[in-house]
């Protein structure tokens, strides 16, 4: 069984503690294992990102080196990037389709914070004083902790590395403990193509040992969270004990609204990619349809029917519309969601449970409930999963009010041919993001993160760079300093 250790200094570490299985979601057997590293590794990951940020190629890099190799790095990636698609599938279970879809992008990226990295400038500051001018620098933090969850590894990690390193910081990633290998891969990968040794480290294991290790070690300067809003907690409270800035991306409960004007098979589309792609891991879930009471079972009818024809499958099949969930744990949290929701009294449309009963692997099929209502935990509660709940609203006014319902605010999609309502709604809608007419894009222009319990801070758009800078200001006099105590 192949074992993966912590990648520190540009060097796999070896490794003779614990281990961690890596169980495959397609068959519930462990494929691989991995270091279970505990603060000894996280000090020494730290502290060799420490060094590369004070001396050596980095410290010495500009922004225009730290630019050339970022490209360089975008473009190892172009070629290499199939070499990490089968250890994140058979960590994580999600199917070839859509993994390829994302690595074969990943290089973009890369090459989009390459060439921010290129215009960064000091900018001079119109200040009011008479006699000194002033100018507007910044400084990277130093080391940057960057905490990955399991259902995007390598997508979610260039969202964050790519801006870190083009501001030039040095990184220490923990990835999942349940999705690790694509992450180690793709560190040597990009020490082969030329990031210097220090600059991105890999410390596996788990979220209360290493993970905390990491967070509340004095040498941290940033940190970065993609999971759980649980886990967003404690690491923003560890970060907090060192005084130490977090942005924190965490979960979802996001409405789809359709109303009764929309263009009913483009909304069929949209909510069947935001709940059904990735079986529903994904942060931006439409795990709440809210539809207009006219088309409500016309569009419920013809929703069914299309979810019904979803091939369950291996993960690595490209005809697979729906792959295992990521983790047994996982499993047993969305089975028991899916359970409760049937004793809270919602009425279950499709049962994934039962389309996937004797399947082998950690299996859950699409999953509809109508007649969800605002008290039960299926409205409340994540499951990040392919579990679809389904509420009626009769005005655009109740509409708002339901989709604002919730204590998370990531995203929302709006249906509709009314382009003044669609701008209504939007405006309207508590969400860091809200798609009309369509949904799920993700872009580097675009900010992405989330109000209420999605958390803080933003990804992406023209402020990811300076996410990972710190403002400074220097004044020079250019006039004689007048006698501060004239007789
Ligand atoms: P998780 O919170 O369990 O774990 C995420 C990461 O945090 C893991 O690496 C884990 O080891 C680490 N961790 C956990 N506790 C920690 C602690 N005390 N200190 C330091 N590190 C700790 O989340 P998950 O189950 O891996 O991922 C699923 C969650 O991620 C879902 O809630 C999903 O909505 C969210 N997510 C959000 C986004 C986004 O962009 N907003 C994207 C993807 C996933």
């Amino acid at each position: 069984m192949r074992g993966y250790t912590p990648f520190i200094n540009g060097e796999d570490l070896p490794w003779d503690g614990p281990w961690l299985d890596s169980t495959d979601p397609a068959t519930g057997q462990a494929w691989s294992r991995v270091a279970r590293c505990s603060a000894a590794e996280a000090d020494q990951a730290i502290k060799s990102a420490d060094r590369a940020f004070r001396t050596g190629p980095w410290a010495e890099a500009g922004a225009a080196a730290r630019a050339d190799i970022l490209d360089r790095l975008a473009g190892a990636l172009e070629a290499r990037w199939e070499e990490l698609v089968e250890p994140e599938i058979r960590d994580n279970g999600k199917r070839i389709t859509e993994v390829r879809g994302q690595f074969a992008g990943l290089h973009s990226w890369y090459r989009h914070f390459a060439s921010e990295a290129r215009k960064l400038a000091p900018e001079p500051q119109a200040n009011s004083i008479h006699g000194v001018e002033s100018t507007g620098h910044h400084l990277p933090y130093g080391v940057v902790v960057a905490i990955t969850p399991w259902n995007s590894p390598l997508m979610i990690l260039a969202w964050k590395l790519a801006p870190a390193l083009a501001a030039g910081n040095t990184v220490v990633v923990k990835p999942s403990e349940m999705a690790s290998a694509s992450t180690l891969e793709f560190a040597r990968l990009a020490h082969q193509a030329g990031l210097p040794s220090g600059v991105l480290n890999v410390v596996t294991g788990l979220g209360h040992e290493a993970g905390e290790a990491l967070v509340r070690h004095p040498l941290t300067r940033k940190v970065t969270f993609t999971g759980s809003d649980m886990g967003g907690r404690k690491v923003a409270e560890a970060a907090a004990a060192g005084v130490v800035p977090a942005t924190l991306e965490l979960g979802g409960k996001s409405p789809q609204v359709v109303f009764a004007d929309a263009d009913l098979e483009n909304a069929v589309n949209g909510v069947l990619s935001g709940i059904f792609l990735s079986n529903g891991q994904t942060c931006v879930a439409g795990s709440r349809l809210l539809l207009q009471a006219p088309i409500a079972e016309a569009f419920t009818a013809r929703l069914l029917e299309r979810a019904r024809a979803l091939r369950l499958g291996d993960p690595m099949d490209p005809a697979t519309q729906i792959a295992p969930l990521a983790n047994e744990p996982h499993l047993r949290k969305v089975r028991s969601m899916i359970v409760q929701a049937k004793d809270d009294g919602a009425e279950c449309l499709l049962d994934g449970l039962a389309t996937a009963n004797g399947k082998t692997g950690y299996y859950v099929g699409p999953t509809v409930f109508s007649g969800v209502t605002q008290n039960m935990q299926l409205w409340r509660e994540e499951v990040f999963g392919p579990v679809l709940a389904i509420a009626q609203f009769d005005s655009e006014e109740e509409a708002i009010r339901l989709a604002n319902d919730s204590n998370y605010g990531l995203a929302a999609g709006v249906w509709t041919s009314d382009t003044a309502r669609g701008a209504r709604a939007a405006a309207a809608i508590e969400a860091g993001t809200v798609y009309v007419n369509h949904y799920r894009s993700v872009d580097p222009s675009s900010p992405i993160g989330g109000i209420k319990l999605s958390g803080y801070g933003r990804e992406l758009g023209p402020d990811a760079v300076k996410d990972f800078l710190q403002a400074k200001s220097i004044w020079t006099g250019t006039a004689p300093v007048p006698d501060p105590f004239p007789a």
